[in-house]
């Protein structure tokens, strides 16, 4: 739950509690019991960039951010990237943040090792009944954890881990269907779940690049690795 997003996009969180829908026991992790302010920081994407960056940084000196390279060339002096647009731009380093399918990374011939975890990152934003009191909120349920975690507007946003199948069929539910799924999930601590916005799924998997880095050029975030949202700690890793 961190990022580099402006104040606005950003929620500190003092508050995590977690448990098992099938034990009594919780885990409740609680800022006040640290030295920090925070447990973390909820941030949220653009559209267009990642939290790490627009894609390719040719860098050293001047810092670009550049976006849809056609192929990517090492000469004596650094890197050439032919841009979609016709551009040829050089740089002394170029750093691909252009995420786990990364293009930059294939263009280098940096190789991946992973594995599909056969599992979906099922995310919506949801209003629930009773207030999400700056907590994040973890449920284990037998396909995986179904997280809330706070907005700044009361709303929550959700990553719930189910099987790809099961994400399947929750994607094609009617709204109401589907709060009535997650409510029972949610084994009610947040109350009813009065709404929801668009649903997306994510297909999940571990992975990390052969080599973080080449000539004159280095991966950053899930261009480099990719991890389970399990803990949350995609961004921090990639920072
Ligand atoms: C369901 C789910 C929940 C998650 N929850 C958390 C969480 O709570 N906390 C956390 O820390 N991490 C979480 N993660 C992981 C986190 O999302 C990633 O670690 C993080 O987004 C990686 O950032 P990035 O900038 O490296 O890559 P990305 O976020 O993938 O960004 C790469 C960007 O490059 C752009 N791009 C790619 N190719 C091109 C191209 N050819 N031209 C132009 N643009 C291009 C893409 O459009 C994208 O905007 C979660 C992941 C999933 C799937």
């Amino acid at each position: 739950m961190l990022g580099r997003y402006g104040a606005a996009r950003r929620l500190p969180i003092p508050d995590m509690r977690v448990w098992d829908a099938r034990a009594d026991g919780e885990l409740h992790f609680d800022c006040a019991d640290t030295e920090f302010n925070e447990l973390g920081i909820w941030s949220k994407t653009g559209h267009r960039c990642g939290p790490l960056g627009c894609t390719g940084y040719p860098a050293l000196g001047h810092l670009h951010s550049v976006s849809n390279s056609r192929d990517m060339q090492l000469n004596e002096n650094g890197r050439q990237l032919r841009l979609e647009d016709g551009r040829i731009m050089e740089a002394d380093l170029v750093i691909a943040a252009d995420g786990r399918d990364s293009a930059l990374r294939a263009m280098a011939g940096i190789e991946v090792t992973g594995w599909e975890y056969r599992q979906d990152g099922l995310v919506a934003t949801v209003t629930t009944e009773k207030s999400h009191q700056f907590t994040a909120w973890q449920r284990f349920l037998d396909e995986g954890p179904l997280a809330f975690l706070p907005l700044k507007n009361g709303q929550c946003s959700i990553v719930w881990t189910l099987s790809s199948a099961t994400s399947k069929t929750y994607l094609a539910l009617a709204d109401k269907d589907f709060l009535q799924v997650l409510e029972q999930a949610s084994g009610g601590i947040l109350g009813q779940m009065l709404d929801v916005g668009p649903r997306a799924a994510f297909p999940l998997r571990f992975q990390y690049a052969n080599s973080y880095i080449d000539q004159r050029f280095a991966l950053c975030g899930d261009a480099a690795h990719a991890m389970h949202p399990l803990a949350g700690q995609g961004v921090n890793a990639g920072c």
